[in-house]
C-alpha cells in the first residue's frame, strides 16, 4: 500500500506564557524545524511506531488499535491520537509509522505538538478522515491532557496546525481566534536551545496549573483571564505564592496585547522591553526559569544590537528567544553561545537566527 509522508513545525512562542491554560493571549510563530511522518495502511488493526530520534530500544512500539494503553513512553503521543480519533467516530485501520524530527524534544519548541499534528496529518490522508486543521490542533491539546498527563493549553498545537509563511499568530485561547502578525522587517529573531531538557509531562507544569486553579477560586473568577491588568489589586492580597503566580498571568495577558500593539506601530525598543519584563515575571513570579536560561538571557541582553530575550516555552530548561536589530543576530548568537559553553556544562544550538527568524 501506498506511503503517506506529512509534516508539522515546531514553534517559538515571542510572547504570552502560561496564559493559554487561563483563557488569555499568546504570540507564538513556526520555526523551521519540522517533525516527518511516513505512514502506510497495512490492513488489520495494530499500530508499528518507530521514532528516528531515539536510540534503538525506544524507538519502537507496537500495540493493537482500541488498546491503547498509557505507557509512559513517547508513544503515548500516538497512541492518545489513535484513541480520541476513535472515541469521536474516526474509523483506522492498521498502520506502520516513522517519525523524524528536527525539532529539538524537550527544549520548549513543542516537539510534542508537532508530533502529534504530523501524526493527524498523517491519518488524515491515509484514511480519509474529515478533520479540519482547528479541529486537529483542539485533539492535539485533549492528548497531551487525557491521554499523556501533560495539562497543557491550547496553543503549541494550534500554531503548529495554523500557523507558518513567516507570520506569529496572535491568539486568543478563550475562542479559538487568531490573528496573523507579522514582524517588521528590519528585526532578526534569534532562538537557543540551553541544553536542559524539561518535561510537560513531568510535575512543574501541572503544579502551576493547578496554583492557577486555586487562586480562581479565592478570587471567584472561572479563568484569570477574567482578571484584567487594573484589577491586580485584587490579586495582590492572594496568599503566596498564588499572589506571584496570578500576577505572573494578568500581566502577562497584558504584555501579549502591548506587544501585538508595538509590532502594529514598529516599536521594537518597546517589543523588546516587553521581552524583559516577560522573563522577569516567569523568573521571579511564576518561578519557572533556570539559572541556565536566566544567564542566557543576561548574554544576551550584554548585546548592543538586542532589543530583548526572554525564556521562551513552559520553563524548567528549554530555550530562549531574542530579538535584534537587523543584521546582528547571527553574530550576537555566536558570542552568546560560546560564553555560555564556557561557564555550563550544556551544550547549547543555535537553532534560529536571521531576519524575522522563523519559517519562510
Ligand atoms: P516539547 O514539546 O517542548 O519538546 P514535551 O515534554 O511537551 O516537550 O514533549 C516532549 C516529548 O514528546 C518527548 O519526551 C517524547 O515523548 C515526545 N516526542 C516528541 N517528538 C518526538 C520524536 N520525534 N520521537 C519520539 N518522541 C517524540
Ligand atoms: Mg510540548
Amino acid at each position: 500500500m501506498k506511503t503517506v509522508t506529512t509534516s508539522a513545525p515546531g514553534r517559538v512562542n515571542l510572547i504570552g506564557e502560561h496564559t493559554d491554560y487561563n483563557g488569555g493571549y499568546v504570540l507564538p510563530m513556526t520555526i523551521p524545524q519540522r517533525t516527518v511522518v511516513e505512514l502506510k495502511a497495512t490492513g488489520g488493526g495494530r499500530a508499528t511506531l518507530r521514532s528516528g530520534n531515539l536510540p534503538e530500544h525506544k524507538a519502537v512500539f507496537s500495540y493493537e488499535l482500541g488498546r491503547e494503553a498509557r505507557a509512559g513512553a513517547w508513544a503515548d503521543y500516538v497512541q492518545g491520537v489513535t484513541k480520541l480519533l476513535a472515541g469521536e467516530g474516526y474509523i483506522l485501520g492498521g498502520f506502520e509509522a516513522l517519525v523524524n524530527s528536527t525539532v529539538p524534544i524537550g527544549s520548549g519548541l513543542s516537539s510534542s505538538a508537532a508530533l502529534e499534528v504530523a501524526m493527524m496529518r498523517a491519518l488524515r490522508e491515509a484514511f480519509a478522515l474529515d478533520l479540519d486543521d482547528l479541529a486537529i490542533a483542539k485533539l492535539g491539546q485533549r492528548v497531551e491532557n487525557e491521554f499523556v498527563g501533560a495539562r497543557v493549553g491550547i496553543m503549541d498545537q494550534m500554531v503548529s496546525s495554523l500557523g507558518g509563511d513567516g507570520a506569529a499568530l496572535f491568539i486568543d485561547t478563550l475562542d479559538f481566534s487568531f490573528k496573523r502578525v507579522t514582524l517588521p522587517a528590519d528585526t532578526d529573531l534569534v532562538v537557543i536551545n540551553s541544553g536542559v531538557r524539561h518535561s510537560n509531562s513531568g510535575g512543574g507544569y501541572n503544579t502551576r496549573r493547578s496554583e492557577c486553579e486555586q487562586a480562581c477560586g479565592l478570587l471567584g473568577v472561572k479563568l484569570l483571564r477574567e482578571v484584567p491588568s487594573t484589577g491586580l489589586a485584587r490579586v495582590e492580597a492572594l496568599p503566596e505564592p498564588l499572589r506571584r503566580r496570578a500576577r505572573h498571568v494578568v500581566t502577562e495577558n497584558q504584555r501579549v496585547l502591548d506587544a501585538v500593539r508595538a509590532i502594529s506601530e514598529g516599536d521594537m525598543k518597546e517589543l523588546g522591553r516587553l521581552f524583559v519584563e516577560s522573563h522577569k515575571s516567569m523568573r521571579d513570579d511564576y518561578e519557572v526559569s533556570v539559572p541556565e536560561i536566566d544567564l542566557l538571557v543576561e548574554l544576551a541582553l550584554g548585546e548592543s544590537g538586542v532589543y530583548g530575550a526572554r525564556l521562551t516555552g513552559g520553563g524548567f530548561g528549554g530555550s530562549i528567544v531574542i530579538l535584534a536589530r537587523r543584521g546582528t543576530g547571527a553574530a550576537a548568537a555566536e558570542r552568546i553561545t560560546r560564553a555560555y559553553a564556557a561557564k555550563v556544562p550544556y551544550k547549547p544550538v543555535i537553532l534560529v537566527s536571521g531576519e524575522q527568524g522563523a519559517d519562510k
